[in-house]
């Protein structure tokens, strides 16, 4: 039976000691059975994978680079920013089964005769884990009207004007 094949995978097997670069070229709909927003993923998202082999340690490091869409947080404007993300994993080596209790998420054991890495789960988390938290325009004047000076959004005030309006609408009525 043919296996299907990871979406973002290096080849170990003979890989010689030193750096080693690997590039892919992948889309949010390409991470099947995993769940990536395409609605905020719409584009291309680039992967580099960067491969450090010592002799009983590989060292791998993720990065990620995409324009994403979101809208802004407080006037609710579509907006595309680039986001990069970067994750480092170490791969130790080892011929014996270890205690994988003993191992955090960032810390794998590999089997000398492991011929590839499936890194597509932690291509997806570096991905989720670069998406900022806030995302608000920059040098939109009409965003301003909306928010403070320091971009933080007071609801209060904007619920008490409309509030204080539908207020002085009705003493006008009854004037
Ligand atoms: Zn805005």
């Amino acid at each position: 039976m043919h296996k299907e094949k990871p979406l973002i995978e290096i080849r170990i097997a003979g890989l010689m000691q030193g750096t080693h670069t690997f590039d892919f070229s992948c889309r949010a709909k390409d991470f099947r059975g995993h769940v990536l927003a395409e609605t905020v993923f719409t584009r291309d998202i680039a992967v580099t994978v960067i491969a450090e082999k010592t002799e009983n340690e590989l060292t791998v490091t993720v990065r990620t680079a995409t324009v994403a869409d979101f809208t802004c947080d407080i006037c609710l404007v579509p907006l595309a920013r680039e986001i990069r993300g970067e994750y480092r994993l170490y791969y130790i080596y080892s011929a014996e089964e270890k205690n994988q209790e003993s191992m955090d998420d960032d810390h794998r054991q590999i089997d000398l005769n492991t011929v590839s890495i499936d890194l597509t789960e932690d291509v997806r988390e570096t991905l989720l884990l670069s998406l900022p938290m806030k995302v608000t325009c920059l040098g939109n004047p009409n965003c301003r009207i909306y928010g403070s000076e320091s971009g933080k959004f007071d609801s209060c005030t904007d619920e008490k004007s409309s509030w204080q309006e539908s207020l002085e609408k009705l003493k006008n009525k009854y004037r």
